[in-house]
């Protein structure tokens, strides 16, 4: 076929109906027909899909199709990628020249990539690049699918929502400077500060937002301190207009120096009228290793806490994703997963991803009892399980204690004994590394926790009422966090 003679949306339209003959009409509805073509010529197809999801579904379980399918239709074999939005959701994937019938060997498809080294993918390789038309910035790219219309508004986050559009507006011109949002995990807190970011950008109200997550910062420091070029570091930091800075406990996990030279950025920043936006884990007074002199600094602004939300911006947000992706979402099934996930925004999208994904692959309905499969096979609420405070609530609740005193310094034995065992349940029953654990404990080094967790092995070991004791309670943490249904 002539490719010129066609337009790149005829030309997808026809293998649109190409590939409508040869999956189920479910996953077609689902996949193929929200899809639409950027750009299609011999060299590059690129489709442009309505989300991540679907970018990372087709290219994982449709691309050997799709590439067929182009070959049938075009006799064409393009690179293919996709896109949301015009930004890249996925790795270009280079095309594979067809087989030629008279060549015994089979060569490389693109030059410098044989194809079996860019083909398949990993799940890592193709995950989701940010979008960001400068991609030589220093600083990490912001993903324009983080923006307040995408931001649902609950009771839970409503006032650091609000705080964080009002800086949006006026970054460095409002009392909210800095303006410091803290909150448990996946509760929406990167969301809202690149929000921010993506809003001053759009409506040119900033020249120079830098997001960076605070690891980076610290990074970028020591890496400056290495190169001896810590003037370089100095001038790109207090440079920008907007500083957003992402989970900024980890900053004073390490050295002092990071921490001074935070300080000094702060402060050239705030003198100069700009905007400084952290979020954190905790609120500042919380942060152990915490200089007083910036908690001080913190407190100007404004501390805002974002909490989990409510059944009903649960709700809402479960029909938001799904519509986003172009899947309607039935009131119960969203009812369902909405009660079933109670904590954490990021669990509740992923649930339901797994969902769809599942429907998809057996052509069936979103039902309820799709809906109860997935959460059987999924689990009990991670974020309900596997936080080390719930642990320690349970803990000091049977030992009459209160959660400060548990974590305090005292060496009191009932104390010391009670902490010990909460650090080794915390062990057994999440996944987080010894460092996390002592962190959660009053930041206490990674060794007390590997001394605690091996007190208690031992106890169990010589007393078995003690030993019972604590397998009654691994039980019951166990038995307390999973969901009926
Ligand atoms: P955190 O940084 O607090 O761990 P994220 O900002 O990464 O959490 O949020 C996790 C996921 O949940 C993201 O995909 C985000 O878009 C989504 N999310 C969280 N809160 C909301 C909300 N109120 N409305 C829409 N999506 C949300
Ligand atoms: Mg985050």
């Amino acid at each position: 076929m002539a490719l010129d003679s066609l337009d790149p949306h005829e030309l997808w339209a026809q293998c649109l109906l190409n590939i409508e003959r040869r999956v189920r009409a479910q996953s077609f509805a689902n996949w193929f027909r929200p899809t639409q073509v950027a750009q299609f010529d011999s060299n590059v197809l690129v489709i442009q899909v309505p989300s991540i999801v679907s970018a990372d579904w087709l290219e994982k379980h449709y691309l050997e199709l799709i590439r067929e399918v182009v070959l049938e239709e075009t006799e064409l074999s393009p690179d293919i990628s996709f896109t949301i939005d015009g930004a890249p959701a996925t790795a270009v994937i280079p095309g594979v020249v067809p087989p030629n019938p008279n060549q015994e060997v089979e060569q490389p498809a693109i030059e410098g990539s044989s194809s079996n080294k860019n083909y398949p993918q990993t799940t890592e390789q193709s995950q989701i690049k940010n979008s960001s038309p400068e991609e030589n910035e220093p600083f990490t790219s912001l993903n324009s699918g983080y923006t307040f219309d995408s931001f649902i508004i609950g009771e839970g986050n409503r006032f650091a929502h609000a705080a964080a559009l009002a800086v949006a507006k006026s970054p460095g011109k409002t009392q909210f400077n800095p303006l410091f949002i803290f909150g448990g995990v996946g509760l929406g807190k990167t969301h809202l500060l690149q929000a921010i970011g993506n809003y001053a950008r759009v409506n040119n109200l900033a020249r120079r937002v830098a997001y960076v997550p605070s690891e980076k910062f610290m990074s970028d420091f020591i890496e400056s301190l290495k190169n001896r070029n810590t003037a370089d570091f100095q001038r790109l930091y207090r440079n920008a207009d907007i500083l957003l800075i992402d989970d900024i406990q980890f900053l004073f996990l390490r050295g002092e120096h990071t921490q001074t030279e935070f300080f000094h950025t702060f402060n050239a920043l705030h003198q100069n009228g700009k905007q400084i936006v952290m979020t954190c884990d905790s609120p500042p007074e919380k942060l152990e290793g915490l200089e007083e002199r910036l908690l001080s600094r913190f407190q100007w602004g404004l501390v805002t806490p974002i909490e989990p939300p409510d059944l009903e911006t649960r709700i809402a947000i479960l029909h938001q994703k799904a519509e986003i992706n172009g899947i309607p979402l039935p009131n119960d099934v969203a009812a369902f997963l909405g009660s079933y996930i109670s904590s954490n925004v990021r669990e509740l999208e992923g649930a339901l991803i797994h969902l769809m994904a599942f429907c998809s692959v057996h052509n069936t309905e979103l039902t309820v009892e799709a809906a109860k499969h997935i959460a059987r096979e999924r689990g009990p609420d991670p974020t309900t399980e596997l936080s080390i405070e719930a642990i320690q609530k349970f803990v000091a609740n049977h030992f009459d204690l209160t959660l400060e005193n548990l974590i305090s310094k005292t060496r009191k034995q009932e104390v010391a004994t009670a902490r010990q065992i909460a650090m080794f349940l915390a062990k057994r029953l999440t996944p987080h590394p010894l460092k996390m654990i002592g962190l959660h404990f009053g930041n206490r080094d990674h060794s007390t926790v590997v001394h605690a967790i091996q007190t208690v092995e031992k106890k169990c070991k010589k007393d078995p009422s003690f030993g019972k004791m604590i397998e009654e309670f691994t039980e019951a943490i166990k038995q307390k966090f999973v969901p009926s249904f």
